[in-house]
């Protein structure tokens, strides 16, 4: 399947230009929205894409414009080299960075969702969407209850709030939360790599033509 490059690049300019919410209003002068990051350009015939979805760029990504660009990017780098896969989207359930590294509001984050991150996941249609971290995990699930903590729900699939698909949503944690842990990048520590080795069993079939 030729990806839809017009409907990509228009939906990425609409990200840069947004002004929809006070995220925004928060972010210096230098800083701007960072829109999703497509690695192929191509799918394969009749392959799927794995996407991966963070909560909210940090600095350096609002100043450079990609996510994942900063100390955390190195570490999902890492977990992307041993996945050995290329065929991904890189992007945040917010779009905006909320200032001193606060957490967006369900409120927030809703409009944003709703505009940006829903119709990437509906175009793209991911064979699987790897939640990283707790934002990410709640906003794909929408289980926000006390028995779904992160360590609850990390190594696990669930459904998808968003697209509707089954078993579409897998939780890992932040590559920040590992960093805040003493995790070096170019390390991955022995009790990560377990969960990373689940998903790789999950999304070998998409080497599988299966649409
Ligand atoms: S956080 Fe999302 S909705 Fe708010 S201004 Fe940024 S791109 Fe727009």
């Amino acid at each position: 399947m030729k990806m839809d490059n017009k409907y990509h690049r228009s939906l990425m300019d609409k990200i840069r230009y947004c002004s929809h919410c006070e995220i925004r209003l928060e972010m210096k002068e230098d800083e701007k929205p960072v829109p999703y990051t497509v690695r192929s350009e191509y799918w394969p015939t009749g392959m799927r894409q794995v996407v991966f979805v963070g909560e909210s760029p940090g600095e350096n990504e609002v100043r450079e414009g990609r996510p994942f660009c900063g100390r955390s990017g190195l570490l999902l780098k890492d977990w992307l080299n041993y996945l050995d896969i290329n065929n991904i989207t890189i992007t945040n359930v917010v779009k905006c960075r909320p200032r001193r590294n606060r957490s967006a509001t369900k409120k927030e984050a809703e409009p944003c969702i709703n505009m940006f991150l829903k119709p990437e996941l509906i175009t793209i249609n991911p064979k699987v969407v790897v939640a990283i971290g707790s934002i990410a995990a709640r906003a794909l699930t929408g289980l926000y209850g006390p028995n779904h903590r992160m360590k609850d729900m990390v190594g696990k699939l669930y459904d998808n709030i968003l697209t509707g698909e089954e078993d579409n949503v897998y939780v890992l944690y932040h590559p920040s939360w590992l960093l805040r842990k003493g995790v070096q990048p170019g390390t991955i520590p022995t009790w990560f790599f377990p969960h990373l080795v689940k998903l790789k069993e999950h999304f070998g079939v998409v080497g599988i033509r299966d649409i």
